[in-house]
């Protein structure tokens, strides 16, 4: 291949600018990042963490600049036959390996819950973005003592909840399941999270939002039981979705090197790509996972290239945490309800994740250390582990 081979790479966020920073290793090829406009790429985890606090301004979550040239607009589709791209500018790109690093984009409350008022209102947000958090943080500067009403208690709702009420905010998780989070962190940490959610903020769990409402200058949030609770601002937290141009519009099904399994030379990594091992599909949308897939995906181009050997399969061991109250969630590789959980331990709790009698995932609740030690052991066999345990208790689905 020459040296005008032409490697683009979509979003630059934790998957894209880690797929850049490992091609640039190489002299021989030129990549270019496409970033959109409106902001500098930035670290998306302190949205929650920092910047709707006010404990950093959102330049400071900026990314380091890329090594690399970029191109200021956005994909507004790939054409995967003829390996180009349309920009929302207009102009058309060639590529000869695409690595599609879009991220999510977070779900929206049901259709017509949000009356067109409490919309308007700057008082209705999602905080997936800078944008979102500068509402929050709006909010958060006019009003004493917010009243900060939290839909939705997986990662993102969950820590929020205990960050804006550190931040002096009067809380109220609400959800519709009655142990919220199972999704996110497996059914026995959201049993103990729920716990820890009941002591430490208003809780409103097992009824769904009907409706959203401004009155006068306040939201009222109805729920199926009938209760409406009145609050300042409200932040809707229902998890995430892949965010692709067309032609996928979603989720880009990869193989076990980060290659689109439908469209030659294109390559996912990051929130947007789904994976399948062992018969289930399975999709990390956590930042170092991101990273991890986004190095890969370019270790995959390289090879495909003749610049690198070919990358061993993917498996995911990247550690991921939440700050929950006064508990840490920590966990690794794939740890969603698609095999057998079992307690290592339940003091405090300690958990493997197994799949066709191979370890896939670690997580725990206060259990940094555990979790660690077993990170090396992810992707062998989970027997000797389990005989060493002498009463596992399971959580199959
Ligand atoms: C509030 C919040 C807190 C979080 N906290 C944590 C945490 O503590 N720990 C953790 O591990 N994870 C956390 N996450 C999740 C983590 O941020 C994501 O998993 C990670 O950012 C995913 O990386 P990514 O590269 O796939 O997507 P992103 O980092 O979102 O990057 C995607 C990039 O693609 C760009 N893009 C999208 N569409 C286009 C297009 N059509 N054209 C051009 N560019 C485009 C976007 O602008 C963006 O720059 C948090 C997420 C949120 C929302």
């Amino acid at each position: 291949m020459s040296r005008s081979t032409r490697i683009l790479v979509i979003g630059a966020g934790a998957a894209g600018s880690a797929a850049i920073r490992e091609l640039a290793q190489h002299e021989e090829i030129s990549p270019t990042a496409i970033i959109e406009t409106e902001v500098a790429p930035y670290n998306r985890t302190l949205i929650n963490k920092a910047v709707a606090t006010g404990l950093l301004d959102a330049y400071q979550a900026h990314l380091p600049a890329l090594p690399v040239p970029s191109i200021r607009d956005s994909v507004h589709a790939v054409d995967p036959l003829e390996q180009t791209l349309r920009l929302r500018s207009g102009a058309r790109l060639d590529y000869d390996a695409l690595i599609v690093a879009t991220g999510s984009a977070p779900h929206s409350l049901p259709p017509n819950t949000t009356s067109p008022a409490a919309l308007d209102s700057g008082r209705v947000t999602h905080l997936h973005s800078l944008d979102d958090a500068l509402r929050v943080r709006a909010v958060l500067e006019r009003t004493r003592s917010p009243r900060v009403l939290i839909y939705g208690a997986g990662m993102i709702g969950a820590e929020t909840a205990g960050i804006l009420r550190d931040a002096g905010c009067r809380v109220t998780l609400a959800a519709s399941s009655p142990i919220p989070g199972v999704s996110a962190f497996g059914s026995q940490v959201a049993g103990q999270l729920s716990q820890a959610h009941r002591v430490t903020v208003d809780t409103h769990f097992g009824h769904a939002l009907t409706r959203l409402d401004l009155v006068e200058s306040e939201l009222h949030a109805a729920f199926t039981d009938g209760r409406v609770i009145a609050a300042d601002l409200a932040i809707s937290a229902l998890g995430t979705r892949p965010l692709s141009p067309s032609p996928w519009g979603g989720a880009i099904a990869v193989d076990s090197r980060l290659r689109s399994r439908d469209h030659e030379n294109v390559y996912a990594a990051g929130g947007v790509a789904v994976h399948e091992t062992d018969g289930t599909t399975w999709r990390i949308d956590h930042w170092s996972d991101a990273e991890a897939q986004g190095a890969h995906a370019a270790r995959s181009v390289l090879s495909s290239l003749g610049h690198a050997d070919a990358p061993e399969p993917y498996r995911p061991c990247a550690l991921y945490s939440a700050q929950i109250h006064q508990h840490l969630y920590v966990a690794a590789g794939r740890t969603g309800r698609f095999g057998t959980t079992r307690a290592l331990s339940t003091s405090p709790l300690v958990l493997t994740h197994g799949r066709a009698d191979r370890l896939v995932g670690v997580s725990g609740l206060d259990a940094g250390p555990d979790v660690m030690a077993l990170v090396p052991r992810l992707h062998t066999s989970i027997t000797p582990m389990l005989t060493a345990e002498s009463n596992p208790s399971t959580d199959t689905p």
